[in-house]
């Protein structure tokens, strides 16, 4: 299988075109070993009356070494690839459309399924922190959401379906692999190094997908990530919450946007079936089981600035007085405008004044950056303009079509 991702830029600096991707196009019925965790790895190989070991093998070869092609896989026995060859695959999900930055942002756009319409989108966004360079992967768990938050572009497309582990894992696999496509097998490297579970859909309610997938990215055999820097990000399903508690240690992430249950329950319908009362114990839980542990220290509450609606002194006096006995970290998030979006983003003056208050009160407050603003896109709207061209082209072809037996006829 080649694993080459064919792009022809005119700018080396800005990449952005369409392109036609890698990996495999294998008959339907092979099993995809992309995304099965450690355990169902092992089990396969027990099922074909393999050793276990083998697991951990393939998981390096594919994960930590971008391989996909069987018959590369020098450590197994020739017969053993053969076999492989023959019942499975690794299968990254499709790339329509890709985007790298000047200033180092990339995206992707895949195509998941057959429809034309299921896409869903994967940035990279990178940072210099004390630790050195930090590439962090914001990754999507579904093709739209069913939540439908007020400010939010992905919620207005409607939930469409849940994401496969091997197209959730596939978009981690395919960051990574980026910035070694063109570098020999045995020296390539895990280039990512945080990921944060705030692409398209909302990640507890594609649980098991996205817990197989975040015990892939923890995994010593696979991408080997801290459990401080995989950051699951949530509107609030409370149940899911505690469930994630037992079941796995990653950092986590509200989206919280407002300080009082009237305000929230117009922004983030979910809190009227969890409202904030209930939403704050679960985060309480959540960091009491293993409190002392690094990941869960604190949880990073996310707040979007929307300009007169959450954002004035009052929202920020409430908000302290709803997060004071919560560890916690503050993002506010200066709002990604979209086409016909209901709302403005706060001013700066404004997003400065509402961080002074939290800071002043002793919390961490950050603002987050707006980078990669060319070609910006939070949360599902690079999904919207490719989906916008390829209805436009759709378009364009019938016009086409009808003018060529218009012509017909009349010739
Ligand atoms: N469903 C999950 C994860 C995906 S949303 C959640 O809601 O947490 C990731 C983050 O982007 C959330 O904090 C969300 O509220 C925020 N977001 C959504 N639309 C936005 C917009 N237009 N501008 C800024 N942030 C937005
Ligand atoms: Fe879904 Fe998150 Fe967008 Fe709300 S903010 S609609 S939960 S993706």
């Amino acid at each position: 299988m080649s694993s080459a991702v064919v792009v022809s830029s005119e700018n080396l600096d800005e990449k952005q075109q369409s392109v036609s991707t890698p990996v495999v196009h294998a008959a339907e019925k092979k099993v995809n070993l992309l995304g099965m965790s450690r355990a169902e790895l092992e089990k396969f190989f027990e099922d074909l009356g393999e050793k276990k070991f083998r697991a951990g093998q393939v998981m390096k070869w594919v994960h930590q070494y971008f391989v996909t092609d069987f018959a590369e896989m020098s450590n197994i026995s020739g017969k053993l690839r053969e076999k492989l060859e023959k019942i499975c695959e690794i299968k990254a999900p499709e790339v329509v459309h890709r985007n790298y930055s000047k200033d180092g942002t990339r995206k992707w756009v895949f195509r998941v399924g057959d429809g034309e319409g299921s896409l869903v989108e994967t940035v990279l966004i990178p940072a210099e922190d004390k630790t050195g360079a930090r590439k962090t992967l914001c990754i999507s768990s579904q093709v739209g959401c069913a939540l439908d938050c007020s400010f939010c572009s992905t919620g207005k497309q409607g939930f469409q379906r849940d994401l496969t582990p091997a197209e959730i894992i596939g978009q981690l696999w395919m960051a990574n692999y980026s910035y070694m496509e063109d570098v020999p097998v045995a020296e390539r490297e895990r280039t990512v190094t945080n990921v944060v579970m705030m692409g398209m859909g909302e990640p507890l309610l594609n649980y098991d997908a996205v817990l197989s997938s975040m015990q892939l990215m923890l995994d010593d055999f696979a991408y080997g990530m801290s459990k401080r820097r995989v950051t699951l990000s949530t509107s609030g399903v409370v149940p899911k919450i505690d469930q994630l508690a037992q079941d796995i240690d990653v950092a986590l992430a509200i989206s919280l946007h407002a300080p009082n249950d009237e305000l929230r329950n117009e922004l983030v319908p979910i809190n009227k079936k969890y409202p904030l009362q209930q939403l704050i114990a679960a985060c309480q839980r959540y960091l009491a089981k293993d409190g002392n542990e690094s990941s869960r220290r604190h949880v990073t509450i996310e707040y979007v600035m929307l300009d007169g609606v959450n954002d004035k002194p009052e929202h920020a006096q409430q908000l302290l007085k709803l997060l004071k006995n919560l560890p916690s970290k503050i993002n506010l998030i200066p709002f990604n405008p979209f086409p016909h979006a209901p709302y403005g983003r706060s001013s700066r003056n404004r997003i400065i004044a509402f961080q002074k208050t939290l800071s002043d009160a002793g919390f961490v407050c950050t603002i987050r950056q707006t980078r990669g603003d060319d070609i910006d896109a939070a949360c599902g709207q690079l999904v919207g303009q490719v989906a916008d061209r390829t209805r436009r082209a759709e378009q364009w072809k019938k016009k086409v079509a009808q003018r060529q037996e218009i012509l017909r006829t009349q010739g």
